[in-house]
This record gives structure tokens, sequence and C-alpha cells, in this order.
């Protein structure tokens, strides 16, 4: 079979390494005669899988000590909710930065439980400059979208929100580079891009914020019940916290997020570089704002049909899931951890192939 690179913004493209090691303990985990999918999750076997998780990712983002680390399940679309239900409860007032589809949808969601104000423009191609003076000193929380996955846009600087937590909806770029995890009160991710397979979601949140949800609140969407049961009050996504414990340990191995930024560096570079130069296409995304983790481009003339027919091309020589979100149209190559610089060098070739087939 031909190699196929997946560009996928998710479910996206795992570790080769990880991949491999599952396929060998997939039918027997670690002399137990049964895979890690029939592991009761109160088993000795598989509380050392979540223990060990926790420990690798409270390292690898040098998570300080007053932050619960919680793997649920629902997805990124489910703290939407959860965020608002068990955080908007004071001055009942949210500032929400609007950079995307996305933060929309967390907006909309938020705006179901309180008085809930739009922060910035509603800029699709760029980042709001913001500064203190930007948010309500009165907000219960500030709520950003650190990578946009569909427009292709990225904080680079982490708005100051002074004393008001700011919650971070970080499901398209977590794990790609260091953060700061002491400026946030709250950091969420749906696993199916770098963490591992869907199905768990990470929430990373400060203690202080735990445990304030109204006696209203479902217990399942309330923080302080998985914070309590360190993530075990009900069956949790035993499989999928078992290959992100996989990737967790693939990344450190690596060298951790210091040496994983600098070759997401180098492949958005590379494939940032082509489309400047190119004839037929262009990022359309202001310099300083690029994602290094989903690259959006587009015709420069606006031809869809050369957009069609770049994409047929694609397809045949093995580059998966290129095509623009429904919404912008276009390509998208998501190049998350685990897309090989080799995957990014094959899409460069590829493109100055297809240039060189039109002039
Ligand atoms: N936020 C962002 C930034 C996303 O990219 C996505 C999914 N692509 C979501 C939220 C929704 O995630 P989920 O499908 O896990 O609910």
């Amino acid at each position: 079979m031909k190699p196929v690179y997946n560009f996928s913004a998710g479910p996206s493209t795992l570790p080769a390494d990880v991949l491999r090691q599952v396929q060998a303990e997939l039918i027997n985990y670690s002399e137990s005669g049964m895979s890690v999918m029939e592991l009761s999750h109160r088993s000795n076997l598989f509380e050392a899988i979540i223990n060990e998780a926790e420990l690798l990712i409270r390292e690898l983002l040098s998570i300080p000590d007053n932050y619960k680390v919680l793997f649920l399940q629902g997805g990124a679309s489910q703290q939407f909710a959860m965020v608002p239900l068990n955080l908007l409860i004071g001055s009942k007032q949210a500032d929400y930065v609007l950079t995307g589809s996305w933060s929309k949808k967390a907006y909309n969601e938020a705006k179901k439980y309180g008085e809930v104000r739009i922060v910035g423009e509603d800029t699709i191609n760029q980042i709001p400059k913001l500064t203190i003076d930007s948010f309500n000193p009165e907000a219960d929380y500030v709520h950003i979208t650190t990578n946009n996955t569909i427009e292709g846009t990225t904080f680079y600087q982490i708005p100051d929100t002074g004393d008001v937590p700011l919650v971070a909806d970080m499901s398209s770029n977590i794990l790609s580079t260091p953060i700061d995890v002491s400026k946030f009160g709250l950091i969420y991710a749906g696993a199916q891009k770098n963490i591992g397979p869907a199905g768990m979601t990470l929430v990373i949140i400060r203690d202080d914020l735990i445990g304030q949800a109204p006696q209203s609140v479902p217990t399942m969407l309330d923080y302080q019940t998985h914070a309590t049961a360190d993530s075990l009050y009900n069956t949790p996504p035993t499989f999928s916290i078992y290959v992100a414990k996989l990737v967790f340990e693939w990344l450190k191995g690596l060298g951790g997020l210091t040496e994983m930024e600098a070759l997401n560096k180098h492949k958005a570079e590379l494939l940032y570089n082509k489309l400047d130069q190119s004839l037929l296409f262009k990022s359309p995304i202001d310099k300083q704002d690029r994602s290094l983790m989903n690259v959006p481009f587009v015709s420069k003339a606006g031809d869809e049909a050369l957009e069609a027919a770049f994409l047929e091309g694609a397809k045949e020589r093995g580059f998966e899931n290129l095509k623009g979100h429904r919404s912008v149209g276009g390509m998208r190559a998501s190049i998350y951890n685990a897309m090989p610089y080799e995957g990014v060098l094959a899409l460069v070739n590829y493109i100055t192939e297809f240039e060189q087939n039109q002039i």
C-alpha cells in the first residue's frame, strides 16, 4: 500500500509508533490475557494507566499542584455548556472572544445561562488585539479559543484578564507548544487532535473554580463530581485514556513540548513559505496569527475548479482530508503533532508539481 498522509482536522493522524504499540498490546495487555478495552476501570491495571496518564500530562505541561486534571467525555462541545453551568454563577456575566466558528458555538451555548458579551471584533482572518481594558472586571470569566481549527488562526499572546479567570478551548493546539497553565483558570480540549482517539475530553481546572456549581446542575456536568472521584465517578473512556497515555509517552520521548514546538514550527514554515511563494495558492491569514496546526489555503484567483483539480490529484497521491471546512471552502492541511515532516514535504512537492503542470 502506498503511504497515506492524513491531513484531517480531527480525528487526525496518530503517531505511527503509538499505533504499533497499541497493536502489539491489543489482545493481551501486560500479560493480563485481556485487552485494555476489556479491563475493569476499577482494576489495578487500569488505575495504573490513568494515574500514569495524569502524571505524564502534568509533567509535559508543568501543571501546578493547585490544578486538577480531569479525563471526561462529551467532547469539547459539552464543555461549551459545563463551563457556564459551573462558572457563570457570580455576576452571571462573561466575556467571549469570538475568533471563529467554534468560539461562536461556545458563545451561543453560554448565552443560555447568563449575560454574555462579545469581546473584540468578530474577525475571522486575524486575532483581535486585546488589553486588560477590553474585559469586564465584573465578569465571572473570559473565554477564548486559542487555536481556530477552521479559520487557521492562533493566539500567540495570551490576553491579560487580571483577576478574571481565563477559560480556554485548546482543542486544536494543546500539547503543540509549551504553555503557562497558571495564566488560565480552566483549559479544555477534545482528545481527537493532539491527545489521542476521540472519546476523551481533557479538562485542567484550578482548584478554586471547582465546587461552586448550583444544586440544579446535573451530577455528571459538575466538575466537582469528577474531581472528587479522580475521573472515575462512572466508567471513563478507558481505551481513549490508554492511547492518550501512549501519546504522552511518545511526546516525552521526543523531548517534550519545547522540542515538539520546534518540530511544529519547522513543518509549518515549510508549508507557509511555499504558499507565500506560490503563483496559484495563498494563505488567507495574517502572518502574525497563522496557526502551526491548521493551514487553510485557497486559489489566489478564487478559482474553484482549480481547487477541485488540486484536491483530486491530492487524493490520488495519498493525501487525505485536504478539503477545507464546508463553511470556508478551499483547502486545509491540518498538521498536528503526529504529522511527520515528510508528510508536509510531500504536500509541498505536490503543490510545486501541480503548479508546473498548470503553467
Ligand atoms: N473546539 C474546537 C477548537 C474544535 O476544533 C472542535 C472540533 N473540531 C470543537 C471545539 C468541538 O469538539 P468536539 O467534537 O470534541 O465536541
